[in-house]
């Protein structure tokens, strides 16, 4: 089968009934292109979100439709050839898969479902960009993007137990919260993972001598990394099997909830595109820590005079417009810091860090995100914040390097390091 063949058979494979209604419900009115940040920086047709579904479009109506095998581009179809690739391999790394053009469709369309297809194709081309090819094989390998070993992971824990004075439970079966990280903290944000941590552990003390409910926590040896990045580059195969392997050995703990702290897409996946790809429900909660803090704030009890600077939110796509984890950031945001500041837009609508969609990772896009970022170094510099907080590493890394580049003098910080300075 040549490359062509292969590419069109993947990415038709996972044209379900809800793609093929997204993929034929399109008016061509391009409103999804103001909210895209790539357009609204460039102001190009190139970077109009609905030129990627019409990659896809044109496949899916020369191979599935009649009327696209005998009217070709009459009815926007046409017969894909190598030609093709370069152009798909550009467009489907100039989405940061934020999901800004999906909030704005007129007819309620999935945008970056399209991303993922015309990166499938990409990927069976060979032409998935170094870095990410590299930590998907990484992961597929040994369940690591950057490939931390089990003696890493667990000398951490070691090293966070004795800093932190308290005891982190490892590997204990039927606890309450399972903590599952993403796969930068260790390496590049540890302040978060200790903060997450130190909040759990509050958290199941205070329920205890508050409540008298017997609270557990504790974290996997086997499981310390969420990412799921084979998916990220439309290899779905192989990130099906990753899925598989990552929640069998979840099972094994019979965690009741598993909480996640620092990961964006990797949150996705498990709490949300799950269900769709092992087709049955997972049997344990999937929850974000920010999420399960502010299920809990009362018996948390915290000090909101321990942060007194000026504090703004950023809003992960993967987490707030993908997953629906949005409100509880501000409700335990505001219960741990005395004045807290909305961006505008924000939520559902906020602008994406600009390093989504594995961009970050690729240092040929440097110059294209960083000019994006001017939209949301706008946003940050408006509220006049010392503080801009998020819950996600990669938005983490790419706020900071982008507000330094901008000269915005601000701290950035995962959210929940400010709930453990309100720790009591
Ligand atoms: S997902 Fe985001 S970056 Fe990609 S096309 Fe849509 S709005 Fe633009
Ligand atoms: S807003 Fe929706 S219907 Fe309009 S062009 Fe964009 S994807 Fe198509």
């Amino acid at each position: 089968m040549s490359k062509v063949e292969q590419a069109v058979k993947t990415v038709l494979s996972h044209v379900d009934a809800y793609y093929a209604f997204c993929l034929e419900g399109c008016f061509h009115c391009h409103v999804c292109a103001y909210n895209c940040p790539f357009f609204n920086t460039f102001h190009t047709w190139e970077y109009v979100p609905v030129m990627i579904g019409d990659e896809v479009r044109k496949i899916y109506r020369y191979v599935s439709t009649l009327s696209g095998r005998i009217l070709r581009s009459l009815a926007s179809a046409s017969k894909p050839s190598e030609r093709d690739f370069e152009k798909w391999a550009k467009m489907a790394y100039n989405c940061f898969m934020c999901g800004g053009c999906s909030v704005a469709c007129a007819s309620i369309l999935e945008e970056p479902p399209f991303t993922h297809l015309l990166r499938s194709a990409v990927h069976t081309a060979g032409l998935t960009p170094k870095p990410l090819a590299d930590y998907a094989l990484n992961e597929l390998e040994t369940g690591h993007p950057l490939r931390l070993s089990k003696e890493e992971w667990l000398s951490f824990i070691e090293s966070s137990k004795s800093e932190l004075g308290f005891d982190i439970p490892i590997d204990l079966e039927g606890a309450d919260y399972l903590l599952i990280p993403g796969w930068l903290e260790v390496k590049e944000s540890p302040s978060t993972l200790k903060a997450a941590f130190k909040a759990l552990n509050h958290l199941t003390s205070m329920l205890r001598i508050y409540y008298g409910v017997k609270a557990t926590w504790t974290v996997s040896s086997e499981i310390y990394c969420l990412a799921f990045i084979p998916m990220m580059i439309g290899d779905f195969d192989g990130g099906e099997q990753l899925l598989k392997k990552v929640v069998e050995k979840i099972e094994k703990l019979k965690p009741k909830t598993v909480v996640v702290v620092g990961a964006d897409y990797g949150f996705r996946v498990l709490k949300v595109m799950s269900r769709k790809l092992l087709k049955e429900p997972l049997p344990f909660q999937v929850k974000h820590i920010l999420t399960v803090l502010d299920e809990n704030l009362c018996a948390l009890n915290l000090n909101k005079h321990a942060n007194t600077d000026p504090v703004t939110y950023h809003d992960p796509c993967q987490i707030a417009r993908w997953s629906g984890v949005y409100r509880e950031a501000r409700g335990v945001l505001k219960a741990a810091v005395e004045n807290y500041r909305e961006m505008y837009p924000s939520g559902l609508l906020n602008w994406c860090c600009m390093g989504g969609g594995g961009l970050y990772e690729i240092p040929e896009k440097r110059d294209t995100i960083l000019k994006a970022f001017a939209l949301k170094a706008d946003q940050i510099y408006k509220t006049r914040a010392k503080i801009v907080a998020t819950a996600c590493t990669t938005c983490k890394l790419m706020l900071a390097e982008g507000c330094k580049h901008y000269g915005i003098p601000v701290e950035i910080v995962d959210a929940i390091e400010l709930v453990a300075k309100a720790i009591k």
